[in-house]
């Protein structure tokens, strides 16, 4: 464990272990009512274990983001439920910790301010909070930015910010909404690997959109597959890689294999879909 972590006062990473069990049980997601009514997530059932990292995979407007918006509190299922560790989920809350793609940070703080906001708004004195911003900022590697503004920084150190801004609630799940999606193809290799560490570390569950075949491999212990809208989960493909990973285990079969699995999928559902939005 980092030193910073093992002299902090909050429970310490090694504290969410154990925690962060999610269960989404029958599961749809409807906006609006009537003639006006669109399925986004039809009916959906998953277990995940505290501290795995599941990838969902699926692409463009299949209802990821309505799903992972259903695990943080911020869209309440039609039908059935989602809880973690056994509570029922109905409005966001710092268990569940949420990184989008666009940074989201406030542009008026620095990013010291904009770590420590959470466990300030959370009640924590300027000396604790700050103790927390430090410890955070310095896992992503960034303990020396924090009187920048968030504008001062690249793509890939707000978005390390955003990570660590997330994680300074002790959250025991961190919800990750195409985090990486904004990035060029070299910094979000860097991010890939860097989240790993940080997931390494600090032990929590990790829920991580993408629509990118290669990431979901790479990143996830689970990759769930998502069909064509509205979407339910049509593949649920465990990742053996060994970990610590590196890119270079690209060239692995296993590797190799999962991807192809994955492409394959997803061609078969695509042409499914089309066949069907043809009759
Ligand atoms: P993805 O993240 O996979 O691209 P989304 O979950 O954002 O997909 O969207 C799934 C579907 O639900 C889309 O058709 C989208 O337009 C619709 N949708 C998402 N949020 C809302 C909302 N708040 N109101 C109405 N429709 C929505
Ligand atoms: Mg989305």
């Amino acid at each position: 464990m980092l030193d910073v972590l093992k002299n902090h006062k909050t429970p310490t990473p090694d504290g969410s272990k154990g925690k962060g069990a999610v269960s989404i049980e029958n599961v749809s997601i409807t906006f609006g009512s009537g003639a006006e009514a669109h399925q986004a997530v039809q009916t959906t059932s998953l277990e995940i274990k505290p501290g795995e990292f599941v990838c969902i995979l699926g692409p463009s407007g299949c209802g990821k983001s309505t799903l992972l918006n259903a695990v943080a509190g911020y869209v309440r299922p039609s039908t059935g439920k989602v809880s973690v560790d056994g509570t029922e989920v109905e409005k966001p809350g710092p268990d569940r910790g949420m990184v989008f793609q666009q940074y989201s940070l406030l542009p008026w703080k620095t990013v010291y301010e904009n770590v420590a906001f959470g466990p300030r708004m959370a009640g924590q004195s300027w000396t604790e909070a700050g103790s927390v911003a430090n410890t955070f900022l310095g896992m992503v590697g960034l303990k020396k930015f924090g009187n920048r503004y968030p504008a001062e920084l690249s793509g890939g150190m707000q978005q390390r910010v955003g990570i660590a801004r997330a994680l300074a609630n002790y959250p025991s799940v961190l919800l990750m909404d195409e985090p990486f999606g904004a990035l060029d193809a070299q910094t979000r290799l860097m991010m890939q690997e860097s989240l790993l560490e940080i997931w390494r570390k600090f032990g929590t569950t990790v829920i991580f959109v993408t629509h990118d075949v290669d990431e979901a491999v790479f990143l996830a212990d689970r990759v769930l597959i998502m069909s064509a809208a509205p979407g339910h989960i049509i593949e649920d493909l465990p990742i053996t890689l060994p970990r610590p990973r590196s890119s270079d285990m690209a060239a692995l079969p296993e590797y190799v294999q999962a991807r192809q699995h994955c492409l394959d999928v997803i061609r078969a559902e695509s042409r499914r879909a089309f066949a069907e939005q043809n009759i």
